[in-house]
C-alpha cells in the first residue's frame, strides 16, 4: 500500500550524527514520511514513503479554516538486540480511529496505520538516537483537504506520518515540574473534544500555559468545566497521585480528559505489582488538604513525550504547596524505570507491548 519513493539526497551520515547528538524535541526531522490520501470515491488510495518536503495546499483547504484535524504520538526504540520496536501501536491505531470519529473524519483502518508506521520506521530507522534515552517520535496525522469554505465533514483528506529523532526530554534528568492551577480556563467540557486527540484541544490549552509560563511555573493543570473542581490533566499529559498507604489515583475517563496509552500502561503495571489503584475524581481541596497532611505522598504527570514527570511545587490565585520533598518519589521512579525496561527491550513484556519493526 505504500511505494517506497526514497529521497534522492538524503542527509549525509556525518551530517546526521551530528544532528542526533543532543536533539531537541520536535526539531530534528528524518529524511522521509509517510503519506496516503482518502475521498470518498477512491478510499484509501496512493500510499507512499517518500522524501519529506513541504506540502503545497490550497489556502481554502478546510483544516486551515475549521480545524478538522487530528493526531497521534507514539515512540519507536532501538532494543539491546540493536532491533527496533514499537510501544503499544495497535492502541494507537484504535485512538486514531476513536478520535476521527469524533472529528467526522474516515476511520483509517488498523492495518493501514501500522504499515505506515513500520515502514517509514524500517527506511528511517538508522534516525533512531543510540543514546540511553533516545528514540524515534513519530507523529501521524490527518487533515481536511476539501477545498471548500462551507461548513461541512470534507469530502477529502490526506493522512501522513513524520519521524522526529529526540533524546531525554528533560536534559540532565526527570527534574520535578511545577505546576499552575488554572481556575480560570478550562480545556474540555461534556460533550466537547477532550477524550479526542485532535490540534483544537491544544489550541486551547495554549492561553493558559501561556499563563502558567509568566507566573513562573512549568505547567498548566486544567480542572473540570461544569464544577472547577476536579483535577483532569495538563495540557497534554495525565495525571497520578500517590498515596502513603501505597495506593495510586488517577482522573476517572468519563469523556473529558484524553485516554493516555502511557496512563493505562501505568495502570496496568500498578496492578501487576499488586498496588491499590482507583480511577476516581480528586479535587484541588484533597490534593492540597492531602499534601499537607503528609497523606499525599507524590504526584506525576505521564505521556509518550516526556514517559513520567514528577510533581514538585502546585499553586493557584492564593495558594501554593509543595509535593512531598518536592523532588522526584520513590513510586515515580520505579513506574519510569519499569516503563522504560519494558520499552527498550531490557525487562520481559508480560502484556505483549513490544511490536517489533517489520524488517
Ligand atoms: C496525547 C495526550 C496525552 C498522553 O497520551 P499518551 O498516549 O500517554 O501519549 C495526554 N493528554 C493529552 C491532552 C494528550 O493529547
Amino acid at each position: 500500500m505504500f511505494a517506497l519513493e526514497r529521497h534522492p539526497t538524503p542527509v549525509s551520515i556525518e551530517d546526521r550524527t551530528a544532528r542526533l547528538v543532543d536533539p531537541v524535541f520536535g526539531r530534528v526531522f528524518t529524511d522521509h514520511m509517510a503519506v496516503l490520501l482518502y475521498n470518498e470515491e477512491r478510499g484509501w488510495h496512493d500510499g507512499r514513503i517518500a522524501a519529506r518536503a513541504p506540502l503545497t495546499m490550497d489556502p481554502a483547504s478546510a483544516v486551515l479554516h475549521y480545524a478538522q484535524e487530528i493526531f497521534e504520538g507514539m515512540k519507536a526504540y532501538r532494543q539491546e538486540d540493536d532491533s527496533v520496536s514499537l510501544f503499544r501501536p495497535r492502541a494507537n491505531a484504535e485512538r486514531f480511529r476513536a478520535s476521527a470519529r469524533r472529528m467526522a473524519m474516515p476511520e483509517l483502518p488498523d492495518e493501514l496505520f501500522l504499515e505506515s508506521i513500520h515502514q517509514l520506521v524500517k527506511t528511517d530507522r538508522d534516525w533512531i538516537p543510540t543514546s540511553a534515552e533516545g528514540s524515534l517520535y513519530l507523529r501521524p496525522f490527518m487533515i481536511a483537504s476539501e477545498v471548500f469554505l462551507g461548513v461541512k465533514p470534507a469530502a477529502q483528506y490526506i493522512y501522513m506520518v513524520l519521524a522526529s529523532s529526540v533524546g531525554a526530554y528533560w536534559k540532565g534528568g526527570a527534574r520535578a515540574v511545577s505546576l499552575w492551577v488554572s481556575h480560570d480556563y478550562t480545556r474540555a467540557g461534556a460533550g466537547g473534544t477532550g477524550a479526542a486527540k485532535c490540534g483544537g484541544n491544544y489550541a486551547t490549552s495554549l492561553v493558559a500555559q501561556q499563563e502558567a509560563i509568566r507566573r513562573g511555573y512549568d505547567q498548566v493543570v486544567f480542572l473540570d468545566a461544569a464544577e472547577r473542581r476536579w483535577i483532569e490533566e495538563l495540557g497534554g499529559m495525565n495525571i497520578f497521585f500517590v498515596f502513603d498507604d501505597g495506593s495510586i489515583q488517577t482522573p476517572p475517563l468519563t469523556g473529558t480528559i484524553l485516554p493516555g496509552i502511557t496512563r493505562d500502561s501505568i495502570l496496568t503495571l500498578a496492578r501487576d505489582e499488586g498496588l491499590v489503584v482507583r480511577e476516581e475524581p480528586y479535587s484541588i481541596e484533597q490534593w492540597r488538604d492531602d499534601a499537607a497532611s503528609g497523606r499525599l505522598v507524590e504526584s506525576f504527570a505521564c505521556g509518550t513525550a516526556a514517559v513520567v514527570t514528577p510533581i514538585g511545587r502546585v499553586a493557584g490565585p492564593g495558594y501554593e504547596f509543595t509535593i512531598g520533598s518536592g523532588s522526584t518519589g520513590q513510586t515515580t521512579q520505579r513506574i519510569l524505570d519499569t516503563l522504560n525496561a519494558i520499552q527498550r527491550g531490557r525487562a520481559p513484556d508480560p502484556h505483549g507491548w513490544r511490536e517489533p519493526v517489520r524488517v
